[in-house]
């Protein structure tokens, strides 16, 4: 009888063949490729695995993590010359990201994002820091079979006491049939006892790291907090579509009169309060009269009603997918027009879109549209996109905008 191999027999490389038009594509740095665009495969590929792209003169041209449940088939880790994918190259890969925020962040701040996805070179992962929580939110099955090795890179490269793992809606079914992974499940620590406070800019703010939405907390709007709370100064707020009242504390402590904060969410409501009373420590938050109303925003901003002198509209994503897409910029655009109509005299009007299918200057337009109509005289003061720590590196990624308008008395 033959002795057992010693390994298992090697299975030949995942190799792929892809279209004149997703090559061009591909080379020129586009992290995804479609299951369309790929017409010669040399076997059925596995959920994470490696998957090699050659090109029409049978040259390496990228690498990348297979996905045979997605429509974005390969998410591309590496074009260019050939390279290793090992436990080395990943490290380096980690390095980069973390390099990239050093300098970004003093003590006074420590919630930010460390891993934005794609643009940081990690297709459909994300890690945020929360204080000494780490949150990892994985957007595709093709990280499953990998988790044990990232964790493990991450608990040796960043102090952290706790990793939490967050896993989007559409893998959690395939997470806990096939890898026994479940959503909010921890890979390193204790759980938490109850919510985890961080640190933006020296608001302390609470996280639901376990079930909230995204990883917790809406980190990507930090850089217009910090604006809202500079034009906050006497006026009275109104932070529509609030959540955990992000900016209305920043507003608050800024000098704003008066704090509505407005969301169909009574759960994201209750934080808000929380993170209110987490910062009374500043005169401006001890000082700002606080109020929550549960609505639907559309209807409550489309009834009479009081005035306000400083309006967020900050909305989930109008436009799930690209066909929805004019929807959404008419959508906006009747907001907008209702927020507007709240506006007392001299009031500004701080207007957000976090949908990637409507581009930035398609969402700008549309408030301008709704200033327009609304026969009031205004100016615009500035537009941001994305902060540092969310990188956009390609057109895809590019799903925050916000424009601020002001209509002079
Ligand atoms: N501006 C927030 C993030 C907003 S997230 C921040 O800076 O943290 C979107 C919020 O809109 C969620 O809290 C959700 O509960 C709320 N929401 C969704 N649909 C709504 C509606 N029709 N009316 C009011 N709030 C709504």
């Amino acid at each position: 009888m033959n002795p057992p191999a010693a390994n298992p027999p090697a299975v030949t490389r995942l190799r792929l063949r892809i279209t004149a038009a997703a090559e061009s594509i591909v080379r020129g740095g586009h992290p995804w490729l479609f299951a369309d665009s790929i017409h010669e495969l040399n076997r059925a590929g596995q959920s994470g695995e490696l998957a090699v792209i050659f090109d029409r003169k049978d040259k390496f041209l990228a690498v990348g993590l297979f996905d045979p449940d997605s429509p974005i088939r390969v998410r591309i880790l590496h074009a260019g010359k050939p390279a290793t994918i090992d436990a080395a190259w990943w490290q380096t890969r980690l390095e980069q990201a973390l390099d990239r925020r050093r300098e970004g962040f003093d003590a006074g701040t420590t919630g930010y994002r460390l891993i934005h996805g794609e643009s940081d070179g990690w297709p459909g992962l994300v890690l945020d820091r929360y204080d000494t929580t780490l949150v990892l939110k994985i957007y595709t099955a093709a990280w499953l079979p990998r988790l044990a090795e990232i964790t493990a890179l991450f608990r040796e490269k960043i102090p952290a006491d706790r990793i939490v793992l967050r896993l989007s809606r559409n893998i959690r079914a395939v997470a806990e049939k096939s890898f026994q992974r479940r959503d909010g499940q921890i890979l390193l620590g204790e759980p938490p006892s109850g919510s985890v406070v961080f640190l933006e800019n020296r608001v302390r703010f609470e996280a639901e790291v376990l079930q909230g939405q995204k990883t917790g907390f809406f980190l990507d709007q930090r850089e217009n907090r910090r604006e809202v709370e500079s034009l906050a100064r006497g006026r009275r707020m109104l932070n529509a579509f609030s959540f955990s009242g992000g900016f209305s504390v920043y507003a608050a402590r800024g000098g704003a009169l008066s704090v509505t904060d407005l969301d169909i969410s009574a759960h994201a409501l209750d934080s808000a309060k929380r993170n209110f009373a987490l910062n009374t420590h500043f005169p401006g938050v001890a000082s700002c009269r606080h109020e929550t109303v549960q609505a639907d925003a559309f209807e409550w901003l489309g009834t009479g009603g009081t005035l306000f002198d400083l309006i967020v509209l900050d909305p989930p994503s109008l436009a799930k997918r690209a066909t929805e897409r004019d929807g959404a910029v008419r959508a906006y655009e009747r907001l907008n027009s209702l927020g507007i109509a709240k506006l007392a005299p001299d009031g500004i009007l701080v207007a957000g879109s976090c949908s990637a299918h409507v581009p930035a200057g398609d969402f700008f337009d549309a408030v301008r549209r709704a200033a327009l109509k609304s026969g009031r005289q205004f100016r615009e003061l500035k537009t941001l996109q994305h902060p540092p720590d969310h990188p956009a590196g390609f057109k895809e990624a590019e799903y925050l905008k916000v424009i601020y308008l002001q209509f002079p008395a």
